[in-house]
C-alpha cells in the first residue's frame, strides 16, 4: 500500500519535547532577560562537558561559527590575507563562505571515494607555503580520519578546525568531534542533528585565548561593555534558543542511537544492482545526518521514490568549485566530489521515522525499475 515518507518532520520532533520546552522557553521570557544571560552560559557548560573539551561559546549560526573560529585564528596569529585554508569540494557552501568572510583563501580539494570526506591523501596535494589551516567536515555524521588529518597538520605547523555541524555526538577513538582540532563550529540550524528552533550555533575549543577572542568577536568586539577591543560583529546565540537547546542536548544520544538503527536497517534492507549503499565505517560511527546512496539515475530514482511518496534531497548537487560564487579562484580538479554531486540520494533519516517506514522506503528502493510501484 502507498504510504507517505516525509524527508523531515521538525514539528514531530519538536512535539515530542513540547512541555519541556515550553516550559523553558516560558522561565526565560519571565526572567526579562534575553541575551547573553544564564540560560547561555548553562547551555555552554553542558555543550563543552559534552563534546570533552573546556570552551563553548554561543553564536548565531553554524557559518558564524566557522567564519568567527577563522577571523579569530586570523588575528592571533597574524595570518595575512593570501593565507589558505584547505577544504573538501564536496560539502554544505558555507564551510567554503566562512573562509572568505573571514578574508582567507579558500582551497578545494577533493574527497575519498570509500567516505566522500576530506583525506590525507588529497589534503596533501594541496599544502603550499601559504597553507594555514585544514577545514575537515564530519559530512553526513561520519568523522573525517582524524588521526591521520593531525599528524598531516602537525608536521606542516598549520591548524585544524572541524566543521561538525552536520556531526553532533559523533565519535572517533571515542573523541567526539571538536575535540581533536584547534577548533570546532558546530551549527544548530533546525534540522541538523541538535537543533533549535531558529538559527544557532557554537564554537568548541580547548584554547581559553581563541574562544576568548571569539566571544569577543561576536559582542561587537568588546570585551567590556562599551570597550570595543576589535572590529567585532553582532553573532550571539538569544537565551531562547540557548534554553531550547539545553533541554533538547538531553536526548542527542538516544537519537543518534535510533539514526544508527534505521541505517543499518536501509543497509540490511536495500539490494539494488544500480544502487550503492554508503560508507559504513568499521570502527568509527557514524551519527548519519543523512543517510546518503549512490546512483547513475539519480533523477529517475529519485522520482520514482516521489511517486511512491518517498521524499528525498541531494545533499549536493554541484560541488564548491564548480559554484558560481567561486568561478574566480584558480581551476581545480576534484572528479570524486563531481561524480558524488552527480549521484548522491539522500534517503529520509531522523529521530522520529519509524522502522516501518524505513522498510517502506527500502521496498521503493529496491522497486526502482522505472516502473511505478504498487
Ligand atoms: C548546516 C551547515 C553549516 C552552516 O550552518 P548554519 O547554522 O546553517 O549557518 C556549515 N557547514 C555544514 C557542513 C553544514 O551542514
Amino acid at each position: 500500500m502507498k504510504q507517505s515518507v516525509p524527508f523531515l518532520n521538525l514539528q514531530g520532533i519538536t512535539q515530542r519535547h513540547q512541555t519541556e520546552i515550553s516550559e523553558a522557553v516560558q522561565q526565560v521570557i519571565s526572567s526579562g532577560w534575553y541575551l547573553n544571560g544564564e540560560s547561555l552560559a548553562r547551555f555552554e557548560a553542558k555543550f563543552a562537558r559534552y563534546c570533552g573539551v573546556q570552551w563553548c561559546v554561543g553564536v548565531s549560526n553554524g557559518l558564524d561559527a566557522l567564519t568567527l573560529v577563522l577571523t579569530a585564528l586570523k588575528q592571533l596569529k597574524g595570518w595575512s590575507d593570501d593565507a589558505e585554508v584547505i577544504l573538501p569540494a564536496h560539502t554544505f557552501i558555507a564551510t567554503a563562505l566562512a573562509v572568505t568572510r573571514a578574508g582567507l583563501r579558500p582551497v578545494f580539494c577533493d574527497v575519498s571515494e570509500q567516505n566522500y570526506l576530506m583525506h590525507v591523501s588529497t589534503i596533501a596535494s594541496c599544502i603550499t607555503p601559504q597553507t594555514r589551516a585544514l577545514l575537515p567536515v564530519h559530512l553526513y555524521g561520519q568523522m573525517c580520519n582524524m588521526p591521520e588529518i593531525m599528524k598531516l597538520a602537525d608536521e606542516y605547523g598549520i591548524d585544524v578546525v572541524e566543521d561538525a555541524a552536520q556531526a553532533h555526538g559523533a565519535k572517533s577513538q571515542e573523541q567526539k568531534a571538536g575535540a581533536w582540532g584547534t577548533a570546532a563550529a558546530y551549527s544548530f540550524y533546525p534540522g541538523k542533528n541538535l537543533g533549535a528552533l531558529g538559527d544557532a550555533g557554537a564554537v568548541v575549543t580547548r584554547d581559553a585565548a581563541l574562544a576568548e577572542r571569539v566571544r569577543a568577536l561576536a559582542n561587537y568586539g568588546a570585551t567590556q561593555k562599551y570597550h570595543h577591543e576589535f572590529v567585532g560583529c553582532n553573532c550571539r546565540m538569544d537565551e531562547i534558543q540557548a534554553a531550547i537547546l539545553s533541554v533538547k542536548l538531553d536526548f542527542l544520544d538516544a537519537d543518534n542511537e535510533h539514526r544508527r538503527e534505521l541505517a543499518s536497517l536501509y543497509a540490511q534492507h536495500i539490494h539494488h544492482p544500480e544502487i550503492v549503499l554508503p560508507y559504513s565505517g568499521e570502527t568509527d560511527e557514524s551519527v548519519f545526518h543523512i543517510y546518503p546512496i549512490f546512483c547513475e539515475r539519480r533523477e529517475a530514482l529519485q522520482k520514482h521514490l516521489e511517486r511512491c511518496g518517498v521524499s528525498t534531497l541531494v545533499h549536493y548537487p554541484i560541488p564548491l568549485h564548480r559554484q558560481n560564487a567561486y568561478k574566480d579562484l584558480p581551476a581545480c580538479s576534484c572528479p570524486v566530489a563531481e561524480r558524488l554531486a552527480d549521484t548522491e540520494l539522500s534517503l529520509p533519516i531522523s529521530p522520529i521515522l519509524t522502522k516501518e517506514e524505513v522498510l517502506y522506503v527500502c521496498e521503493a528502493v529496491n522497486s526502482f525499475r522505472g516502473k511505478p510501484c504498487r
